[in-house]
């Protein structure tokens, strides 16, 4: 049987180190805003190339909390369009509604997945003031481009790297393109904690500065409130845990690509499409997504041969009931690419043996 992603032998590589620095934090009385997420902080702004970074309780409210900081800033105003690719994961298009701003909605480049900046150009109108690509399976957007397009027009580029802790191009890590960027360390991100935690990292003081009072009531200091803020903290077991698991992600990253790289070698399929990488672009696969026109067929084959196989994702944003007034649009790539993807097991603790076998079982199949 091959698991999708073994997230228990993943953890339990670590078992001991995770427990000692659990112990700590439970030794030391603090749990809340202290030295583990000062250390996490400086560790991951450090490996991002950033001089920020702002821990949060997760993913999601990284994003949040960054667009709602442009609008405490007056860099965004009520209304204002974002634009962001159709085929994201639903979390990057809900944090702009979140906030009372506009998504507006772009096709992905065919061959990455990515937002196309091409695409991105096109949907640019009057109102828009920013653009959030998504570091889609864990290969960077073409973000020379984007952030030249952003550039010419005065826009600011909030990264959504929820997929793609440390993935570069030309060595410039994921986080450290845009003005600011969100990360989710959820358990099954290739950075995970062992339960949800978040964080944003960027450049900018001010940002910066308005994120920690953001995450914190609004407040710098106790029971002065700047701001509305909410409470969405990233508390210090996490963080311990994270700055463990940060110490192993380059390692981990390595087995990935060499995962990678037996499926791109070994798959040979005519009804099944290859991931495409850039040259340039140092992907960290958090996913291996095929594409294939049958995909019930092929998973449920892989299936009988004990692989597991997940798809992301099924139904595309703009399709799903939370957005049913955009229930008329069509975007048809990113339609075709929510009915033809497939993820193949990836994870740090799958062997290359596995992975051998599960290239050898799509060879097999038979259309
Ligand atoms: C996981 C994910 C998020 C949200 O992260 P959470 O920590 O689950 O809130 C946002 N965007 C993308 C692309 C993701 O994959």
């Amino acid at each position: 049987m091959t698991p999708f992603l073994d997230l228990k032998s993943i953890n339990a590589q670590y078992r001991s180190e995770l427990i000692e620095a659990c112990t700590r934090v439970i030794d030391s009385g603090w749990y809340i805003g202290g030295n583990e997420l000062t250390q996490f902080e400086q560790k991951f702004a450090a490996y991002c190339g950033t001089t920020h970074c702002i821990g949060v309780a997760n993913g999601l409210d990284a994003l949040i909390l960054t667009l709602r900081a442009w609008l405490e800033l007056g860099r965004l105003q009520p209304g204002d369009e974002i634009i962001v690719p159709a085929n994201t994961y639903i979390a990057s298009i809900l944090a702009i509604s979140a906030n009372g701003l506009t998504p507006v909605l772009a096709e992905p480049d065919a061959a990455s997945f990515n937002l196309s900046p091409a695409n991105a150009r096109a949907a640019i109108t009057a109102r828009t003031r920013a653009i959030l690509p998504v570091h889609l399976y864990g290969q960077l957007a073409d973000m020379p481009a984007i952030m030249a397009l952003a550039r010419e027009h005065g826009l600011l580029v909030l990264e959504d790297a929820a997929q793609a802790h440390g993935a570069s191009i030309s060595g410039k890590r994921a986080g450290s393109w845009g003005d600011a960027a969100g990360f989710s360390f959820y358990p099954g991100k290739n950075l995970g904690a062992l339960g949800d935690a978040g964080a944003i990292t960027t450049h900018d003081d001010q940002l910066a500065q308005t994120l920690r009072a953001l995450r914190n009531y609004g407040s710098h200091e106790k029971y002065k409130n700047l701001f509305k803020g909410i409470n969405s903290r990233l508390d210090e077991i996490q963080a311990a845990m994270l700055c463990v698991k940060l110490s192993k992600l380059e390692l981990e990253t390595q087995h990935r690509r060499a995962l990678a790289a037996i499926y791109l070698q070994n798959i040979h399929h005519p009804g099944v499409q290859l991931p495409q990488v850039a040259s340039s672009v140092q992907h960290v696969w958090h996913l291996f997504v095929i594409r294939t026109q049958q995909r019930a067929a092929l998973q449920q084959h892989l299936a009988t041969q004990g692989i597991q196989t997940l798809i992301h994702y099924p139904i595309p944003p703009h399709q799903q009931q939370a957005y049913q007034e955009w229930s008329g649009r069509s975007y048809p790539l990113t339609e075709a690419m929510h009915r033809e993807v497939l993820s193949l097991p990836m994870g740090p603790t799958l062997s290359e043996e596995a992975a051998l076998r599960a290239a050898a079982a799509v060879n097999g199949f038979n259309a």
